[in-house]
């Protein structure tokens, strides 16, 4: 069966086609600035050259409707045909308590993503435009939608409340959520067949190291603790995010810098993290680089990163009481031996031993661990498509 995986973001919208018989893209693409002048639709047929299509895209439908187009085109297109593909798979930020797993989409599951937009207010309104789009220019498949959330949903309380009166917790919902649960969800299940090991008894930590960082642990398949929170912005300093704080800080920057309630909570997002801390970009590679040419703040946000990844890692062994494997998977992860190297350091009362000639690799599925080594590091390129794609898969099957 071809799979279309659909994930659209308020001007953006990804796009891949896989062949579910050997689980590869066929054709993948993004639709740029929709809503806005200047929008674009770059579509890779897989081997072939890559297309660019200017038109007006005034909404999500008109993107949907030229990525179809696109996908039958004569010329570059990839399939005769949509009757070809068989489901649709949509990525869904937030699906707050209601799903902890991914769901054929019917009235009610459309219903209960929309009650889900006061806590994702910026994600889920262009989700569900994508899913709305779709489904009327492909109204005889099944769409499923697969939720960022739903992972972490084997949360117990212990972990998934905060210390504030559990009134809040009823009225508003306020509590962790955790969000990249289908990168977690991916990585952990290549974790699995990688050490040849069921599910079953196997304690991981999975380290998303992006623009967006999160980590999780993993027991027994399920996910126990994660580093974000009730939005993206808790855990982790991240690439313009300020990551964990003391809660009074916020109205302390909000009285001296005389910002809105909207204001700080833009620039706890946008202008934190290794941007704020080193001056010089959100892009590690930027940083990395201006620490070797001297740049001292770079060279703090480096450290500060990398010692927030390993106090996570050891609050979250004593959370699982030991841990089989730590997984290093997105941009930096996959891509910076570095950064692996400085996290993992003195972690060897944990059983951790890199090879660092095994470490030198970039996104490549990877055990760079010592063959003495009881706590195994794996480099595991993340597939959130695949993921949403074999999700799909399994409900389109049940029908
Ligand atoms: P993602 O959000 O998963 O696309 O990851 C983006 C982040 O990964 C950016 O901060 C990049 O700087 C970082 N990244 C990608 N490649 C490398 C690399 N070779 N070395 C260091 N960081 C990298």
């Amino acid at each position: 069966m071809k799979i279309l995986v659909i994930n659209c973001g308020s001007s953006s919208l990804k796009y891949q086609l896989l062949d579910m018989d050997n689980q590869n893209p066929i054709a993948k693409g993004l639709v740029e600035r929709i809503g806005l002048p200047g929008a674009v639709l770059t579509h890779r047929p897989d081997g072939g050259e890559k297309e660019i299509i200017t038109a007006e895209i005034p909404n999500h439908s008109v993107a949907i409707s030229l990525v179809l187009d696109a996908l039958v085109n004569p010329e570059y297109g990839v399939v005769n045909s949509l009757d070809e593909i068989g489901a649709v798979g949509h990525r869904v930020v937030h699906g707050g308590e209601k799903f902890a797993s991914s769901v054929l989409i019917d009235d009610e599951v459309m219903a209960a993503i929309e009650e889900c937009i006061e806590l994702a207010p910026l994600h889920n309104p262009p989700n569900i435009a994508g899913i709305r789009a779709c489904q009327e220019l492909m109204p005889n498949v099944p769409h499923v939608a697969v939720f960022d959330t739903a992972f972490h949903q084997t949360m117990p309380p212990h972990a998934y409340l905060y210390g504030l009166p559990y009134e809040l917790y009823e009225k508003y919902k306020i509590r962790k959520y955790g969000f990249h649960g289908t990168s977690h969800k991916y990585v952990s299940q290549r974790a699995a067949k990688i050490l040849n090991r069921p599910t079953e008894g196997l304690k991981l930590i999975s380290c998303h190291l992006g623009n967006g960082a999160s980590i999780t642990a993993i027991k027994d398949g399920k996910s126990i603790e994660t580093s974000m929170g009730f939005t993206p912005l808790e855990g982790l300093m991240m690439g313009t995010r300020s990551g964990d704080l003391d809660p009074a800080v916020v109205s302390f920057i909000q009285q001296k810098e005389n910002f809105s309630s909207e204001e700080v909570n833009d620039f706890l997002n946008k202008k934190c993290g290794v941007l704020g801390l080193s001056g010089v970009s959100s892009d590690f590679r930027d940083i990395e680089q201006a620490r070797d040419q001297g740049n001292y703040r770079a060279g703090l946000a480096l450290d500060v990163f990398s010692h927030d990844v390993k106090k996570y890692i050891g609050a979250y062994s004593a959370a699982l009481g030991g841990v089989d494997a730590i997984i290093f998977t997105a941009g930096l992860g996959e891509n910076s031996p570095e950064m692996r190297l400085k996290v993992t350091e003195n972690l060897e009362y944990l059983g951790v031993d890199i090879d660092p000639e095994q470490n030198n690799v970039r996104g490549k599925e990877v055990d760079v661990s010592k063959p003495e080594a009881t706590c195994r590091v794996l480099v595991i390129p993340t597939n959130e498509e695949l993921m949403i794609a074999l999700d799909t898969l399994e409900i389109a099957q049940r029908g």
